[in-house]
Formats: structure tokens, sequence, C-alpha cells
């Protein structure tokens, strides 16, 4: 690889060290970068990495932002693969082989073994060598020439010898040891870490066109550690959605869902935040949820057509179980802008005159 002028740890342009920048622009800037890449950055293998992946195109040490970014929801977590790691130091070079089961040794010989039929002797392949250098197989239990696989003998697998304790065996214990700490383990006892892709969220996308994230209590609600949009931003994300299919000829759904105390009480909070848990559980996790206000909360599915946004509103109705609540769903298709603008005017009527009735 010398004389290559390409620089393999050349970050792509314009993504200056991220010295002097707050957490919210160097979280706003990634974004920016992985929405430069394609949308999605999928991790690829890399040993000297951490877990053995990076991603193509970032600097090293973003995992705690990336995932920071997907937990808020600007970045969608897409599963990659998983990988063995050191309990003790999150390493994954791990040196993984068997063992003699008496010594734990891995200094050992691995044989076929040879089945003789006509005596029922079972042994390792050496076993049978005379020693004389011709090469013949000779039976040790009854003295007879082994000639023709298949007619006077079988081969039955493999078997292990341990040339430090003199041990034959056949099932030999996986164990690991670690290459970084020299931790040993038993092959079972070891500990995996999952390797994560990312892609932009309609969210993240709103960040990137703002500059900004959507930080801090007054936009985001987390609800049973699931990410709500409180009404403006939900509003500002809809709006841009319905922009966006226009362009697109697409079409995307909404549901509904107002929880009611049953018989005028109010709702407890639990069973809210269970309802909202259960509506994530139904939901891609390209689909977004917001509070529209206090109860009514509104889930906008992209690309899904009203027939299947019922699908979803039907199985998410029938399984509500708990009895202190009644939930009210509707679903309505979502066309292009008109027929957000109409929506949005109806649903902020609503709580415009439920909120003053209060
Ligand atoms: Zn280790
Ligand atoms: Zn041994
Ligand atoms: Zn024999």
């Amino acid at each position: 690889m010398t004389g290559d002028s390409e620089d393999p740890n050349a970050q792509p342009a314009g993504d200056e060290p991220a010295a002097g920048l707050t957490d919210d622009q160097r979280r706003t800037k990634l974004l920016k970068t992985v929405a430069a890449l394609g949308g999605t950055v999928t991790p690829r293998r890399d040993p000297m990495a951490k877990h053995g992946h990076a991603f193509s195109g970032l600097e090293e040490g973003i995992e705690a932002d990336l995932s920071f970014l997907a937990r808020g929801d600007y970045l969608d977590e897409r599963f990659f693969d998983r990988v063995t790691i050191c309990t003790r130091c999150d390493s994954h070079h791990l040196n993984i082989r068997e063992v003699c089961p008496a010594c734990g040794s891995t200094h050992y010989t691995e044989e076929p073994l040879l089945h003789h039929f006509r005596c029922g002797f079972v042994g390792r392949i050496t076993e049978f060598d005379p020693g004389d250098g011709t090469g013949r197989r000779i039976c040790p239990k009854c003295t007879v020439q082994l000639k023709y696989l298949g007619t006077d003998y079988d081969r039955l697998g493999k078997t292990y010898l341990c040339i430090d304790c003199g041990t034959s065996f056949q099932d030999a214990p996986v164990r690991s040891v670690c290459l970084s700490c020299e931790t040993e383990a038993d092959a079972d006892d070891l500990a995996t870490a999952e390797v994560i892709g990312y892609a932009i969220t309609s969210l993240g996308t709103a960040a990137i066109r703002r500059g900004s994230l959507f930080e801090g209590d007054s936009e985001v609600l987390y609800i049973a550690g699931a990410a709500v949009y409180r009404p403006a931003i939900m509003f500002e994300l809809l709006e841009y959605e319905a922009k966006r299919i226009q362009r697109f000829k697409g079409t995307f759904s909404l549901m509904m869902v107002e929880a009611k105390g049953q018989e005028g009480a109010a709702v407890p909070e639990d069973a809210e935040a269970n309802m909202i848990t259960r509506l994530r559980e139904r939901l891609r996790g390209t689909d977004i949820v917001g509070k529209v206000s206090e109860h009514v909360f509104i889930a906008c599915m992209p690309q899904t057509a009203i027939a299947g946004a019922e699908i979803v509103r039907s199985r998410f109705a029938e399984e509500q179980a708990d009895r202190r609540i009644m939930l009210e769903t509707t679903v309505v298709e979502i066309a292009g802008p008109d027929d957000l603008a109409q929506l949005l005017t109806r649903i902020r009527a609503a709580t415009r005159s439920k909120s003053i009735g209060k």
C-alpha cells in the first residue's frame, strides 16, 4: 500500500476536527455527515476498531453521539451483527478453542477413530499402525489387517489425545482466552455485543434543516423510554412529510389515539405510559409518535396507505387490556399538504376547545 496517495484515514470534505463545538453542534454536524453519506451508515469489519467494526467516513469515537442521536430518534438503529467479547475488558480479540477436559491444555493431537467390524474394536488411527513402515493397518485387538473402508472398517469422527496428560477425549469443552487481558472463560459464558448501523429519520432530517437538535423538554417528551414529540415539533414534522410526499407522489397515514378515563375519571399516568409502549410495539422504527394535546397522541406512518394503517389500528385497539382507560382510535391517509392542513385545523380546534373547558 506504500506509494498510495489516498490517505485511508481521510475524512469527508468539510469534516474538520470537532474541537470547540458544543455537544449540540457536534451532533448536528454528525447528522449532516450521515446525510452526506447517503442517509445510512453501515458498519464494516475493522479488526483494530472497537468490537471489530467501524463506520467508513465517520471519525473514531462517535459511538456515544450515534447512540445519543438514536435515543432521541434522530437516527434509526439497524442491526448488523453480533460480536463475541471478553466479559472483563470488552475486547473482541479472543482465542476460542477446544481444550483437554482433564487438564485444560490445548496441546493435543486430533486423530480419526477407526472401527473394526470383525471384532468391534474402536481406536485411534495410530493404534492400527504396526510400526513396520508398510502403511498397513493392523487391528491391535484381533491382529487382522484392515483393508476395505466400509467393508472391513469404518471411520467414526475424530478423537483428541492430550499430549500433556495423556487423556483421550472426543467432546472437548470450548474455552476462550482474551488476547488483551488474558481472562479465560468458558465459551458459553462469553458476552456478546450488538453491532449497529444507523439510518437518518425524518426528525434527523428536520434537525439538519433547522441546524440544531430539538433539545430539551420543550420539544421531546420521553414516555416509557420512547421519544414522543410535543405538538409544535410534531406539526412541523407532519408538514414536512406532507410536502415531501407531494413531491414524490407518495402517501402516509396517521393514527390518532385519545385516552379517556373510565366514566370521567382521570387517566392514570402509568396506563398512558403502557399504552404508548404498546403503540410503539405496533409501529415500525421509522414511524414517529407525537403528543397533540393532553391524552391525545398521533402516530405518523410514512409510506403507508390507509388499509395498512387500519390493520395497525385494529390490532392496537383490540389488545387494549387496561380497564382504567378507554381508547378512541382513528386512522386517516394524507396524500398532500391540503389533506394535512384540514386535519390539523380540526385537531387544533378540538384541542383548543378542550383546554378552554378545562
Ligand atoms: Zn479481556
Ligand atoms: Zn490434558
Ligand atoms: Zn479387530
